[in-house]
């Protein structure tokens, strides 16, 4: 038993995307909107994402270069306080030499010292035992020890020539911020001999990091090796001699690089931020800058523009969206016309071509029914003239008149199947034609010839018009003579006493030639006009004496047009009508004599005129 049918991807596609997306312009516009929106949005979501990446680039670098910068900038700062303090140390040995004779000299030379430092705010030197010996500051050093403090216990501990920096502090809370620096003293023995030191305002560096300025998310720091905040601008944060050394900076970043950028939360606050750090090439202990934007405040640019950015693309979207909606809507009203445009199309086809069938199927069936009918009649009709010949001269005269009126009825029954049989024939395609010259003048003076007893016993006048042209047309002879003879019998029918029927042929510019049968008769009711032509209507005449069997007309026309030409009428109620028809000319015809009232024998067609009544 066959499953159920295997999914292929390919028919899929082809149904979904071939038949289904491209088919209805609708959906092809509707694809292109959708197409067109997906783009902008990656677009859209391209360049922010650049504009995003660029925004943290750009901070990364700014932080970088600073960072770079006032790491030299406190590695040249520290290199001259080491500077002076060596000095200082060299200022000191020179004093244990005796080279001073007087303490005023050593301290004007001190003073020099400090004044050739831009930092320092003093500098002298204290003994083994941390007593203050000489200070830059007064002549006559005050009794201060500093045997407990770092810058006194680092160098002692210590025995290298490195600077020694000791944390930021303050004598009370308004005093302001120092920083000690200190230098190893040692007699000639080697054996430590005190230090020399030195104080500095931690603000001398904010002022600098001020300078370079980080926007207000930007924050510069000077760590010491240990992770202790040495100076820091803004002012705020991170507090001074406090420490990072819990931070991801140090216990991350630094020992794995000396410089560095990092995204991470900030130490002591936890900001979010983008951080360059870079140690301070050549400086003993090591000291290190970092200088950090809050991320937020790198965004910031961005974040306003994607709002707007993001506004922007959202109306032209919008506008998209409404235009293509619009359009959508329209080609699906057009389409649905269209569909049901196809659907009535297709029903009226149908429709039509069941009526062909059945039209061809009664003209099939009227056909036989007229072969049938017409070898009996014949019979008929032949009996009848037997009868009506009364050879044995054995009938009486009302016998011999109803034998007379049996071939009459017989004759007029024979030419309404004959019409059934024409129409029958044309309507069924079974109408053959044989094309020739007819010659015009020919043809009006024989129907006219054979009509004039008809016309005179109904007391009608028949004439034909001088015809100038000598021209032929091209049609079948004897059923464009049928349809002369038609026109001239209805004229004469359905004409009056005393009136008047004419035949004219005038040729016209188009290559075609019109014949006119006019009369002076009843005209033809406007309203009823549209009948004319149709098989069977008789627009009112079966009411009257009027013989006929409403088929004449309408065999004409599809005679005329089946030949290539065309049939018109105007008519006048009371005055009367004009039939006309026009055929295509033949070449024209040299040596047709014209002979007026030339008698021709009154053949089939014209005893028929006669049987329709007249
Ligand atoms: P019929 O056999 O009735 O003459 P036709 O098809 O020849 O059939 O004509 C149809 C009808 O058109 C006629 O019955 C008549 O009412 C009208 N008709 C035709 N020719 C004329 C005419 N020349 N003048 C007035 N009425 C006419």
């Amino acid at each position: 038993m066959p499953g159920p049918p295997r999914f292929s991807t390919r028919r899929f596609l082809t149904r979904r995307f071939s038949l289904g997306l491209f088919a209805r312009p609708s959906r092809q516009v509707a694809s292109a909107a959708v197409a067109i929106a997906v783009a902008t949005l990656m677009l859209f979501a391209h360049s922010q994402w650049q504009a995003y990446d660029l925004s943290l680039t750009r901070a990364e670098r700014d932080t970088r270069n600073a960072a770079y910068l006032l790491a030299e900038h406190a590695a040249r700062t520290f290199d001259g306080i080491h500077e002076t303090l060596r000095a200082v140390a060299r200022l000191r040995a020179d004093a244990a030499k005796g080279i001073y004779r007087s303490q005023a000299s050593l301290h004007v030379n001190l003073k020099t010292l400090r004044g050739g430092s831009q930092i320092l705010r003093d500098v002298g030197w204290y003994d083994a035992y941390g007593e203050l010996v000489a200070t830059s500051r007064t002549l006559d050093p005050p009794r201060i020890s500093v045997a407990r403090e770092e810058t006194f216990l680092g160098p002692r501990a210590q025995a290298t020539q490195a600077l020694h920096v000791s944390p930021p502090r303050r004598a009370s809370a308004e005093a302001p911020w120092r920083i000690d620096v200190s230098l190893r003293l040692e007699g000639p023995d080697g054996a430590f001999a005190g230090i020399a030191a030195g104080t500095l305002d931690p603000g001398e560096f904010a002022r600098v990091y001020r300078s370079l300025d980080m926007g207000p998310g930007g924050r510069t720091t000077l760590y010491r090796h240990d992770g202790i905040v040495l100076a820091r601008a803004p002012h705020l944060a991170p507090p001074l001699a406090a420490s990072g050394a819990d931070s991801a900076l140090f216990r991350e970043h630094l020992p794995r690089a000396p410089f560095g950028t990092y995204h991470a939360p900030a130490p002591f606050d936890g900001t979010e931020e983008i951080a360059s750090y870079a140690v301070a090439p050549g400086v003993g202990q090591g000291l290190m800058v970092s200088v950090g934007v809050s991320r937020a405040h790198a965004l910031a640019d961005f974040w306003r523009r994607l709002w707007i950015d993001t506004a922007l693309t959202a109306v032209v979207l919008a506008v998209l969206a409404l235009g293509t909606g619009l359009l959508v809507t329209n080609l699906r009203r057009r389409e649905r016309l269209q569909a049901e445009l196809a659907g009535a199309t297709a029903a009226a086809n149908a429709a039509r071509a069941e009526a062909e069938r059945a039209n061809s199927a009664k003209s099939v069936f009227l056909a036989h029914m007229s072969h049938e009918l017409r070898t009996p009649l014949n019979a008929v009709i032949g009996f009848g003239q037997m009868l009506e010949l009364d050879l044995p001269r054995n009938l009486t005269d009302g016998q011999r008149e109803y034998a007379g009126l049996i071939v009459d009825s017989g004759h007029h029954l024979l030419d309404l199947v004959n019409d059934v049989l024409d129409l029958a024939g044309v309507e069924s395609g079974r109408l053959s034609l044989s094309m020739e010259e007819v010659p015009i003048r020919e043809l009006l003076l024989g129907v006219s010839d054979i009509m004039a007893p008809i016309a005179a016993k109904a007391e009608v006048s028949l004439r034909v018009a001088p015809v100038t042209t000598t021209a032929a047309v091209r049609a079948d002879a004897v059923r464009l003579r049928q349809v002369v003879i038609n026109l001239v019998s209805n004229a004469i029918k359905y004409n009056r006493p005393g009136g008047s029927v004419t035949l004219s042929a005038v040729p016209r510019g188009d290559g075609c030639l019109r014949l006119g049968v006019e009369d002076t008769g009843q005209g033809i009711e406007p309203e009823r006009q549209a009948e004319l032509f149709v098989p069977f209507r008789r627009l009112g005449a079966e009411y009257t004496s009027v013989e006929g069997t409403g088929l004449g007309l309408a065999l004409t026309r599809r005679f005329v047009e089946a030949m290539g030409g065309s049939i018109g009428f105007t008519s006048t109620l009371g005055e009367g009508s004009l039939f006309w028809i026009e055929l295509p000319t033949a070449l024209p015809v040299r040596g047709t004599p014209w002979k007026t009232g030339s008698a021709a024998p009154a053949d089939d067609l014209g005893r028929r005129a006669f049987a329709n009544g007249l």
